[in-house]
């Protein structure tokens, strides 16, 4: 061989003989050899098991995927290269002209704007509805209605709706039932147990949990993933090799990392209840959030989110954000690192007094994804921040 040729053709498939790798390698790799024409035809008609482009389908990604349907309790699962490619995936593959789509009107940014603006275009009518709707689906379902799609808890009031009731509602009117699980995640929450169609999450959060993938994932039925998966090969939404490979890591430790995030934030949230210059404390996991009967009958844990509203309104948010040390301002939740947020700079930015009081926020919330730093150490910057 020449020396380019060589370069290129020697020591590429190390075969590791016979002692496998323990962990799943990244198959970084584009595409797969096929030995002759007769297998391309054979993997064509479904009759040999191989890999053709890994765009469709890629070794290190279906075994993650496995994970996560072992997570969610699933059939099949999906992983995206965000969570908004997942969302877009199930919007543009389960939706037609002339179909309505319920949302909840209290939802994730993104998830809003690619329904209002982007489905729009596509003559998908869109109808937002409030929590009281969704409690009472069977007489907000209509002659169009195709999806329900809702969060809980929600971003930032960690509001809860009963699943249960929505799955089967959705279930007596024959409407395919879709949740963003994102910040419960099936651990705390497994909503395909509860009788939900697809779960949707941003494997961003917890599923990752090391803020270091961007990536999104969608479970459920092998009926109801098919088409999903048929589509993603033509939307091009898929994870890469190496970002599945960090998010199958990160999965391996999710029941250990949820459980501490649940602890931690229950004693975050129990500690600020009743300090002096906080107005009020949001968390599911206490007696006094609106929605702790749903929250308590859904949940076995109540996630390590928790959103503050801080004494003296917007300038007191704005003093106690500045001040934080251990706690990092930073977009995003469920990550290792305790970060925080201010809704009305981020997921609620530019919106008007009434649609703030509409969406619950006020402008003095800090939205805290507590990390799995010692609750002490969390705690102590908060009192600093707060003194
Ligand atoms: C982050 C997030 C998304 C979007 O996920 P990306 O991975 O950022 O694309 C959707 N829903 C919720 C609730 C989220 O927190």
């Amino acid at each position: 061989m020449k020396p380019a040729t060589a370069l290129i053709h020697t020591g590429e498939r190390i075969d590791t003989g016979a002692t496998p790798s323990l962990t799943v390698p990244i198959y970084e790799t584009s595409t797969f050899i096929f030995h002759s024409v007769a297998d391309v035809i054979k993997y064509q008609e479904g009759k040999l098991h191989g890999y053709l482009y890994s765009r469709y389908e890629n070794p290190t990604v279906v075994a993650v995927e496995q994970k996560v349907a072992a997570v969610d309790g699933a059939e099949a699962a999906l992983l995206f290269s965000s969570g908004m490619a997942a969302i877009s995936t199930t919007l543009l593959t389960l939706l037609k002209p002339g179909d309505e789509i319920l949302c909840s009107a209290a939802i994730y940014g993104g998830t809003f704007h690619i329904i209002e603006d982007l489905m729009a275009k596509f003559g998908v009518e869109r109808r937002f509805i409030t929590l009281a709707d969704l409690a009472d689906l069977a007489t907000v379902i209509g002659p169009k209605t195709r999806m329900v799609w809702f969060e809980s808890p929600i971003n930032p009031t960690l509001r809860c709706v009963d699943v249960r009731t929505v799955a089967a509602a959705c279930k007596k009117a024959g409407v395919l039932s879709v949740i963003d699980n994102t910040f419960a995640s099936a651990l705390n929450q497994p909503v395909l147990a509860m009788g939900i169609d697809l779960s949707m999450q941003s494997a961003t959060k917890y599923l990752n949990g090391h803020s270091d993938v961007t990536g999104g994932a969608l479970s459920g039925s092998k009926a109801v993933i098919a088409p999903l998966a048929k589509a993603r090969r033509l939307l091009g939404g898929i994870m890469d090799p190496i970002p599945a490979f960090a998010l199958g890591r990160g999965i391996k430790t999710m029941p250990l990392r949820v459980a501490q995030h649940n602890a931690n934030a229950l004693t975050v949230a129990q500690h600020l209840e009743h300090h002096r210059a906080i107005e009020r404390v949001y968390y599911p996991g206490l007696a006094s959030h609106p929605d702790h009967a749903i929250a308590r009958g859904q949940m076995s844990g109540f996630g390590g989110v928790v959103t503050i509203d801080v004494k003296g309104g917007q300038d007191g948010a704005f003093r106690v954000f500045d001040k934080l040390k251990v706690i990092k301002r930073a977009a995003s939740l469920g990550g290792v690192e305790s970060i925080c947020s201010l809704p009305i700079l981020t997921s609620q930015y530019g919106l008007t007094d009434e649609e703030l009081v509409a969406a619950g926020v006020s402008k003095g919330m800090i939205r805290i994804s507590i990390g799995l730093e010692d609750a002490s150490d969390v705690i102590a910057d908060l009192e600093q921040a707060l003194s």
